[in-house]
C-alpha cells in the first residue's frame, strides 16, 4: 500500500435496470466484483445467450480481468491484478446466471444456502449459462462463506450479512479496503421474514463511505407500489400470504386447489407446507430440489413420462391421478397440464413463472384458467423494499455517498446524510 492508493468503484451493469448489477471494487492490486447476473428481458427475443449477443445487448457488464479467457479471448492481466474474488448476493439469475463465466481460478464466494442451491438448480444445465470446456449443466464451484467472518482478498476484505429477499439465503455485503467501506444491500426488504436480520446488516453497514442500494421498490412511480396503495388488499407481507393460503383452503373444503411458487423462494414453499390444513404435494423436481439442497423430505407426484429421482422416498409418493381427481385431501403444486385441472378449481399462482405482465407469456398463461373455469388467484409478496423501507435503510446506514442501482428510476432514491451518485455504465468513482 501506498499513500497515492485509492479505492475505486466501478459500475459495469445493472444501473437503470431491474437487476443484474455488475460492480468492482479496487485498491492497489486487489480487485473483486459482484454480482454475476444477467439482467432478464424477455421481450428481446434474442437468438442465443452467447457471450457476445450477451455483451451486444448489455445484458452482463463488459468486465475486464474477471471473465474467463476461453469466453472472452482476452487474457487476465494478472501482473495488474494479483487478489481477485467475486461474490454473488443471492440466487436470482439476474444476479446469478453469468457466474459460470467467471475464470475458474478467481474464487466465488456467496452465503451457504445460495452457494449449496445453486448447483442443485442447474443440475438439468437450464438455470446457469454454460462454463467453457464444461456439460451445461456443470456449475463452477461456489464458496459457502461462513456469514460475518472476514474474507482476505490480498488489501480487500468481504463480509457476508445474511439478509432478506425473496430468495431463500439472500445475503448483503461489506467491502472494507484499507481506509474506506462500501455496503452493498443485494436484493433486500423488510417485510419478509427476517427482518431483523437486515437491521443487524444494516447496524454493520452504519457509516459506510458508499451505500449501493438496489431501488427495485421505485421503479414504477406511476403506479405507486402496490403493497402501500388503497386498493390493493392483496398481502402485505410474507405472513399475510401463508395466511390467505390457508384461509382459501379452510374457506373451499370442497374444490381442487393448486398452486405454483417460484423454485427458489424455498422459504415460502417450507411455510405453506407448514401452516396448511391440506396434504401438500410438490411435483418430483421441486421435492428432489429441496432433498438435494436441504436434505428434506415432503410428499410428492411425478407427471406421466417425467425422470424419477433415486432420492426420494417411494414411500412419500401421491398418485398423479389422486391429485386430479381429488377436491378435499390436497392442495398440490401444478407445474403443467392444466388443462387436465377440474373445473371450479382454484389456481394460486404465487410469484411462479411466468412472472407478471412483462413476460408475454403471462396473459395466455393467465387466460387458461378462465376458458376451464379454474379461479386464477394471483398470491404475491415482493421480494424488493418499497420506497418507505428503502428510505428506512437509507437512514439506518446514513451512508457518504449513496448509489441507487437495479431500478429504472435511480433518481428517486435521495441521501439526506451526503451525496448521491449516479454513475453511467462503466463509470468508476474514486472514493
Ligand atoms: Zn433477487
Amino acid at each position: 500500500m501506498t499513500l497515492k492508493d485509492k479505492t475505486t468503484v466501478t459500475f459495469y451493469n445493472g444501473l437503470t435496470t431491474i437487476g443484474g448489477p455488475m460492480i468492482e471494487v479496487a485498491y492497489n492490486k486487489s480487485h473483486v466484483l459482484f454480482d454475476l447476473g444477467e439482467v432478464y428481458r424477455p421481450e428481446l427475443k434474442l437468438p442465443d445467450e452467447s457471450y457476445k449477443t450477451l455483451i451486444k445487448n448489455e445484458l452482463i457488464g463488459d468486465v475486464p480481468n474477471f471473465y474467463d479467457p476461453k469466453v472472452t479471448g482476452k487474457p487476465i492481466d494478472t501482473k495488474r491484478w494479483e487478489h481477485s474474488a467475486a461474490y454473488i448476493s443471492h440466487l436470482h439469475l439476474d444476479h446469478s446466471k453469468a457466474l459460470n463465466l467467471l475464470a475458474p481460478e478467481i474464487p466465488l464466494y456467496a452465503g451457504p444456502i445460495t452457494a449449496h442451491l445453486l448447483p442443485a438448480l442447474n443440475e438439468k444445465g437450464n438455470f446457469l449459462l454454460p462454463a467453457a470446456g464444461h456439460d451445461k449443466n456443470y456449475t463452477r464451484p461456489i464458496i459457502a462463506a461462513e456469514y460475518k467472518k472476514p474474507i482476505q482478498v490480498g488489501d480487500i476484505s468481504l463480509e457476508i450479512y445474511p439478509s432478506d429477499h425473496d430468495a431463500y439465503g439472500a445475503t448483503g455485503l461489506l467491502v472494507k479496503t484499507p481506509d474506506k467501506q462500501i455496503a452493498y444491500t443485494g436484493d433486500i426488504r423488510l417485510h419478509g421474514y427476517h427482518p431483523d436480520w437486515v437491521r443487524a446488516f444494516m447496524k454493520a453497514a452504519k457509516g459506510s463511505d458508499m451505500l449501493i442500494i438496489e431501488g427495485t421498490g421505485v421503479s414504477w412511480p406511476e403506479e405507486k407500489h402496490d403493497e402501500n396503495s388503497e386498493e390493493f388488499t392483496g398481502p402485505k407481507n410474507e405472513t399475510e400470504l401463508t395466511e390467505e393460503i390457508v384461509r382459501l383452503q379452510k374457506e373451499n373444503p370442497d374444490r381442487q386447489i393448486t398452486f405454483n411458487t417460484y423454485p427458489t423462494n424455498v422459504e415460502r414453499l417450507l411455510r405453506i407446507i407448514a401452516d396448511s390444513p391440506r396434504k401438500v404435494v410438490l411435483n418430483a423436481q421441486r421435492a428432489h430440489l429441496i432433498k438435494e439442497s436441504l436434505n428434506k423430505d415432503y410428499p410428492y407426484y411425478y407427471l406421466p413420462a417425467e425422470q424419477k429421482y433415486s432420492d426420494l422416498d417411494p414411500a412419500l409418493e401421491v398418485s398423479y391421478a389422486d391429485l386430479l381427481t381429488d377436491k378435499h385431501k390436497y392442495l398440490w403444486q401444478a407445474v403443467s397440464d392444466y388443462d387436465k385441472l377440474q373445473e371450479g378449481g382454484i389456481y394460486i399462482h404465487s410469484n411462479a413463472e411466468p412472472l407478471g405482465d412483462f413476460d408475454p407469456a403471462y396473459k395466455p398463461f393467465v387466460d387458461q384458467f378462465a376458458k376451464k373455469k379454474i379461479e386464477f388467484i394471483a398470491l404475491r409478496c415482493s421480494g424488493h423494499a418499497d420506497e418507505k423501507e428503502l428510505k428506512e435503510i437509507i437512514d439506518g446506514i446514513q451512508p457518504a455517498i449513496l448509489v441507487p442501482v437495479h431500478t429504472l428510476h435511480p433518481e428517486l432514491e435521495e441521501n439526506p446524510f451526503g451525496k448521491r451518485i449516479l454513475p453511467k455504465r462503466g463509470q468508476t468513482i474514486t472514493l
